[in-house]
């Protein structure tokens, strides 16, 4: 059997211990509304309207007093009223208003009804239902009441949003400014996609991930390339992300005996922790403060350095942007195939869901091994494995979780 796991940190206590230390550090400003999409809101939107703002038609049809309906004799039609152009006549006993979705209901209107329920013989119009009292109006305020907080802060702008906030005659607004985030790979062997490999070398792939999951997160990325396991340029990489950014994240040169430099160079710039962590895959991690900016240090393997992004600094960043954050929803599915497990850390095997004729299925990509990277690329969940199970065989219950935003 593996190793022993008991001093293995447990993912929820890392993520605890870094939210703790985190506060936002992203000032605010003010931008015109188009201009703020994929930013967080620094406060709270209160509607400066009610929506809808007057007593409206959701229907084609005719506006009518109950009153008037009450004799059962057919209705005359005083006029008509579209949306932006109200009824503005009078409206005599016996008669009604013919009206359109979106306009403005008369005053002393009791309901709209449909056109599909009355029969028109030129002006007079015959009801064939009693209608209820409020059918078919669209009160003032129904949607959003004037004042009331309809986007909390911490709310990124999606596309969703925006009309949102158009629709209440919302200019601008105050977002906090992007987080930067400097980046750069650690390791000799490791080549920029471009350039050709001798023996020995691998392309840097992690870098292109991190880039893209800061992008999807919305943050400012100062790429720093990559820095040789060479403790002088190391140590001028840490410095110039330090003045430059407000977080840094690494990957590579975190695991236990390897690059040792590294470890001396952190704890001699700043206070970093090296953890191991209760996960698979992603043990190694490092995380803590620099004299300015705090530091993330990911592992090397890529399938390792995704996993542990995704789920422990991707909260801190949201964190630190002043960012609502909020894990996608997890699933239960039942495994088509055996998966391999041994106790002791949380696995995040990497999944293919399907809608099964009996519900949700879920199966292996293949080899879970932290450097091969089909099992990322294939995987449409994490098939989430708790920390003392064991081997799952084919048919048991697992928990999944669809990649969300982040991954996809
Ligand atoms: P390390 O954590 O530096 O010991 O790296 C662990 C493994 O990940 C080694 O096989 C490295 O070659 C590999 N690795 C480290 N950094 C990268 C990177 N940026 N891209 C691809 N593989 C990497
Ligand atoms: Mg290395």
């Amino acid at each position: 059997m593996g190793f022993d796991t008991s001093g293995l940190l447990p993912l929820s206590d890392a993520l605890q211990g870094m939210l703790e230390q985190l506060a936002c550090c992203c000032d605010s400003e003010q931008l015109p509304l188009p201009e703020a999409l994929g930013r967080v809101l620094a406060s709270d939107i209160a509607s400066p309207l009610a929506v809808p703002p007057f007593d409206n038609s959701a229907m084609d049809g005719y506006a009518v007093r109950l009153s008037d309906l009450a004799s059962g004799t057919p209705l005359i039609m005083a006029g008509k009223a579209f949306a932006g152009q109200p009824y503005q006549g009078e409206w005599p006993a016996g008669h009604c208003v013919r009206i359109m979705t979106g306009a403005p209901v008369p005053e002393g209107t009791d309901a709209v009804v449909m056109q599909e329920e009355t029969q028109a013989d030129g002006d007079r119009i015959t009801f064939l239902a009693q209608p209820e009292p409020g059918q078919n109006i669209r009160r003032a305020g129904s949607d959003i009441g004037k004042g009331a907080c309809v986007l909390p802060a911490g709310t990124r702008l999606t596309p969703r949003e925006m009309p949102l906030l158009a629709s209440l005659g919302v200019a601008t607004v105050a977002v906090r400014r992007p987080l930067k985030v400097a980046i750069f790979s650690t390791g000799d062997e490791l080549k920029p996609v471009g350039t050709p490999l001798a023996h020995g070398d691998i392309y840097d792939s992690n870098r292109y991930g991190v880039r893209a999951m800061l992008a999807r997160l919305g943050c400012d990325c100062l790429d720093l390339g990559i820095i040789p396991d060479d403790p002088a340029q190391l140590r001028a990489a840490f410095i110039r992300a330090d003045d430059e950014a407000d977080v840094l994240i690494t990957t590579g040169g975190v695991s236990v005996g390897e690059a040792d430099f590294t470890k001396q160079l952190l704890d001699e710039l700043g206070e970093i922790g090296f953890w191991k962590l209760a996960i698979k895959p992603g043990k190694p991690f490092a995380f803590g403060r620099l004299p300015r900016a705090w530091f993330f240090g990911l592992p090397g393997n890529p399938v390792s350095a995704m996993v542990t992004f995704d789920q422990l600094v991707q909260p801190a960043l949201a964190k630190l942007a002043g960012q609502r954050f909020e894990r996608p929803l997890q699933l239960q599915a039942v495994t088509t195939e055996p998966l391999k497990k041994s106790p002791g850390r949380l696995d995040f095997q990497r999944g293919i869901l399907s809608q099964g004729p009996n519900g949700l299925e879920v199966r292996s990509t293949g080899s879970q091994d932290s450097a091969v990277f089909s099992s990322l690329s294939w995987a449409n969940c994490y098939i989430i494995l708790e920390r003392e199970r064991g081997r799952v065989a084919v048919g048991e219950t697992v928990t999944v979780e669809p990649f969300g935003g982040l991954l996809l």
